[in-house]
């Protein structure tokens, strides 16, 4: 592990940025949004993207979220330039500080146990007070501690600051003051097991194990959700305490979802693999991520690269983004169009696959890719179409009504005539069979077209119809426009 040396001044240092994911899901798309601003902000300033997993929830955690979180990033082609780094490898780290802090005096055990911290706060709640560990086990001058009970694991509490107010100018929302009377003394360290050795010290707690890494990582500049902001105060104060100055912060507003609530797992799909395994492309959900919550004048399409070098940690917003589906999916649309048919073919191929429908022939995929993408948003939209091809249609009984007219049924037979007959199989010469066979019946194209779509793709609009004709092979449309006279 190649970790930067603890530093006690940022100043003039070159950026360093992380995000640090919890292994309890996948990437969620609110992590995502802080992990690009933290990548974009690195990557602007010539600095270095460190992604940290923080697994210390032992029993939350799991290797299937590390590995869709992993993959989500690299998908999103959010490259780190260090790690991923483990918590639960760095235990004898925080244990080093830990000790460092007890023998300091910054940090002391607590033996009250569970039930005695219940009772504390029943105690509390009756009296009408703010519920608040009362810091029975904080050594003070004068102040006699009770002998360690034994049989009882210690937990490990920060001495926080009793008073005063902790300020810091926020990145995104400005100067923020919290008063130290606000909160109290925060557990470290969870107690170690009943069953490890005498002097074994426990798992730390989120708000510990970030500031050592944070300040071991030499990390310059930490983004994340707002729901962070109560937790800021506690890790400056154990900064101060480590005799180190913490890094800037950046708290983002929650992302709302179109119902105005916040944007959850029950209302609606959260995590990046949906959108992967849906058909969005990786560069519409960092055009599309990246407008929630920052802005650049009124741009809306733009390149990772502009992104990069407009990404200066200004033009943040302080109020919520919400989620539009509908505006997502008009910025797919546009990198979909831009895309070649040679990278769609791959992604469209795993989009039929989950279909049903197995296809390697590659002329007829880009062929089918170049027609349809101009009317798709998604892959998965992409993949609707191109099933026309490989699966029996099914025509609406009022679309067959409505388009198979008497005079429409009577020029077919001519028509595939004049198909069965061509030397070769291509749209221009469909597209004069087609000339051909309405000029003797004296038929118009919007008479002829919607019936032959209709009957060949099942869909009422196609793209031109000698180019949908190509695209499958002759005996199918034959095979299809005789289906008509039955
Ligand atoms: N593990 C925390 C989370 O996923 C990280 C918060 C932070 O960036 O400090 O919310």
């Amino acid at each position: 592990m190649s970790i930067a040396s603890p530093v006690t001044s940022r100043s003039g240092r070159p950026v360093r940025t992380r995000i640090a994911p919890s292994p309890t899901g996948f990437l969620h798309l609110g992590t995502a949004r802080t992990a690009l601003y933290s990548w974009a902000y690195a990557r602007h300033h010539g600095g270095a993207f460190v992604l940290r997993i923080e697994d210390t929830d032992v029993e939350r955690s799991s290797e299937d979220s590390v590995t869709q979180i992993l993959e989500s990033m690299r998908w999103l082609g959010l490259d780190w330039d260090e790690g991923p780094f483990f918590q639960m490898q760095r235990l004898d780290r925080y244990h080093a500080v830990v000790r460092e802090m007890l023998a300091a005096g910054t940090a002391y055990f607590c033996y009250a146990t569970p039930e005695e911290l219940d009772a504390m706060r029943e105690a509390q709640k009756a009296r009408g007070e703010k519920t608040r560990y009362d810091g029975r086990w904080r050594p003070a001058p004068g102040k006699v501690l009770p002998p360690a009970p034994a049989g009882v694991r210690p937990a490990v509490r920060f001495c926080n600051p009793p008073s005063g107010t902790v300020r810091w100018p926020d990145l995104v929302k400005g100067e923020i003051a919290i008063s130290n009377e606000e909160i109290d003394d925060l557990i470290v360290l969870r107690p170690a097991p009943v069953d490890a050795p005498a002097g074994a010290l426990g798992v730390p707690t989120y708000n510990f194990a970030v500031v050592v890494d944070d300040l071991d990582m030499g990390i310059t500049h930490v983004f994340r959700g707002d729901e962070h902001i109560n937790n800021t105060p506690w890790q400056i104060n154990i900064f101060r305490a480590l005799g180190a100055a913490p890094p800037a912060y950046g708290h983002c507003p929650i992302i709302l979802g179109d119902d105005g609530l916040k944007l959850s797992k029950r209302r609606g799909a959260v995590s990046v693999t949906h959108y992967r395994d849906n058909g969005f492309l990786p560069e519409a959900m960092l055009n599309y991520l990246s407008r929630l919550g920052w802005s650049h004048g009124d741009d809306e399409l733009f390149s990772r690269e502009q992104m990069v070098s407009w990404f200066d940690g200004s033009h943040l917003s302080r109020s919520p983004a919400q989620w539009d589906p509908a505006k997502l999916a008009w910025v797919n649309a546009h990198y979909l169009k831009a895309a070649t048919d040679a990278r769609l073919v791959p992604l469209l191929q795993q989009q039929l696959a989950t279909r049903g429908i197995a296809s390697d022939d590659l002329p007829r995929l880009m062929a089918a890719c170049a027609l349809f993408k101009d009317r798709c948003s998604t892959v998965a939209e992409l993949a609707d179409w191109v099933a026309i091809l490989f699966v029996k249609p099914q025509p609406r009984a009022e679309d067959l009504a409505a388009h198979l007219t008497a005079p429409v049924l009577a020029v077919l037979p001519a028509l595939q005539t004049r198909l069965e007959a061509l030397s070769d199989w291509s749209a221009p010469s469909i597209a004069a069979a087609l000339k051909a066979t309405l000029a003797e019946s004296g038929l118009k194209m919007p008479q002829l077209a919607p019936a032959l779509r209709v009957l060949v793709s099942g869909r009422v609009q196609t793209p031109s119809i000698d180019a949908v004709l190509a695209l499958f092979d002759r005996d199918t449309v034959l095979a299809r426009i005789a289906l008509a006279g039955r």
